[in-house]
């Protein structure tokens, strides 16, 4: 068993005018390696208080990993800070310091002074190789434990993680397999009711997590092997599908506009958006069969699209019989074999309102959520809830299929 802790380095991690994305992938690239990670902790540049970490960290782990502050200038103390929680000199290393320069030098530059103490090393450390940049990371091995250093621009960080740092690990001997499944029109916590005591399972696992597009719920299992794991997996997974085949539009990769791109089955869809800034537009981007759309609120131009001045006066825009009337409108005055229409109200008392409407040959039908958030949410809201209607009426046994 291998226990990491991952420590993040940067003033402007600390203060959230950045991300710490790096301690999320290596999170999820621990895992799925089979190593238990109990801690992850940001800490400003400021070398006592990254030292005391690392010290602490290696009272309790086995591998601390430390990204950032490998720069050149004097606020990237990541090298300083390790050396003194270990209590270690750092010395310019002559490989490293003939690779800087010559780094600089097929550039047709000197290296400045600054850059030199990114060639130091410190007698426990092993240098591990930049491609893609001038600071070097540190491997250090120390009393049967490990420090990672790795600089901080995730590029760099996630490739010497992959190339360097992975290869040199004793990692555990252990597969994780998993399988998600997406589903629509059920909330997180009917999920939870339908799939009663499983999510208390350790090892095969099941968890739901609520994501735009519907709820996903993933089935995962560890085992030895990849062969093991999956056999380990097998049969709650089908137990999980069987529960949720109702609501189910994918598994793992595939995305709602893709499900929907099947169930169109050739034909072509037309696309009304008023309300909702081209958002269902932008979802649809890459699906087969999408052929045209109108994004406007203007309604002298949804007046040509399909609404009537009727129902723009008795029911207004954001309505179930505006959105059926664009979905009608998109099939006519965008030549598809489909029309998908959706109005949603951003601002004002009805905020948040949203319906959409699908029309085919065969029919029509509508859906409509209200559900508060900011602009852009609710603009998303009503492009999912499109591509969910959609999907639902055209799906295999849909009413429109
Ligand atoms: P540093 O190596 O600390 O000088 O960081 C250099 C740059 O890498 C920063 O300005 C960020 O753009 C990026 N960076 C550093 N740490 C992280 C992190 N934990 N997550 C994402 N990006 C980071
Ligand atoms: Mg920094």
């Amino acid at each position: 068993m291998l226990l990491a802790e991952i420590i993040s380095v940067g003033t402007e991690l600390l203060f959230g005018e950045i991300v710490d994305t790096n301690a999320a992938f290596l999170a999820r690239e621990l895992g799925e390696r089979g190593v238990i990670l109990h801690r992850k902790t940001v800490l400003g540049d400021n070398l006592g208080r990254v030292s005391a970490a690392i010290t602490l960290a290696l009272s309790r782990a086995d591998l601390v990993i430390l990204g950032g502050g490998l720069g050149p200038t004097d606020d990237d103390l990541t090298r300083e800070s390790i050396a003194d929680a270990l209590g270690e000199t750092p010395g310019e290393d002559p490989e490293l310091l003939a690779w800087l320069e010559g780094l600089y030098a097929a550039r047709g530059r000197e290296m400045p002074q600054v850059n030199r103490k990114q060639t130091w090393l410190i007698p426990s450390a092993e240098a591990l190789p930049n491609p893609v940049g001038t600071a070097p990371g540190w491997f250090v091995r120390t009393g049967g434990k490990y420090v990672v250093a790795l600089p901080g621009p995730p590029r760099e960080m996630h490739r010497m993680w992959r190339e360097q740092v992975l290869p040199r690990l004793p990692l555990p001997d252990h597969a994780l397999v998993a399988t998600t499944i997406h589903t629509q029109g059920i909330g997180e916590s009917n999920v939870a009711e339908l799939l009663a005591g499983l999510t208390q399972n350790a090892n095969p696992s099941v968890a739901t997590y609520a994501r735009k597009t519907g709820v996903d719920v993933r089935v995962a299992a560890s085992a030895g092997t990849e062969a093991q794991a999956h056999e380990l997996m097998a049969p709650l997974l089908e137990t999980v599908r069987a529960h949720l085949s109702r609501w189910t539009w994918g598994e793992d990769g595939q995305t709602l506009a893709g499900a929907l791109g099947d169930g169109l089955a050739g034909r072509s869809l037309g696309v009304i958006e008023a309300g909702s800034a081209g958002a269902l537009c932008g979802l649809l981007a890459d699906t087969a069969g999408f052929l045209d759309a109108a994004v406007t609120g203007d309604h002298a131009r949804l007046i040509t699209l399909g609404l009537t001045p009727v129902t723009l006066r008795d029911a207004g825009l954001v309505s179930e019989g505006a959105a059926l009337e664009l979905a009608a409108g998109a099939r006519e005055h965008l030549g598809a074999d489909i029309g998908l229409a959706v109005v949603v109200s951003v601002t004002g008392e009805n905020a948040g309102q949203v319906h959409a409407a699908i029309s085919s040959a065969k029919g029509h039908k509508a859906a409509s959520v209200n559900w508060p958030g900011d602009a852009a949410q609710m603009r998303e809201r009503a492009a999912v809830t499109a591509l969910a209607l959609a999907y639902r009426a055209l799906r295999a046994g849909g009413e429109l299929a």
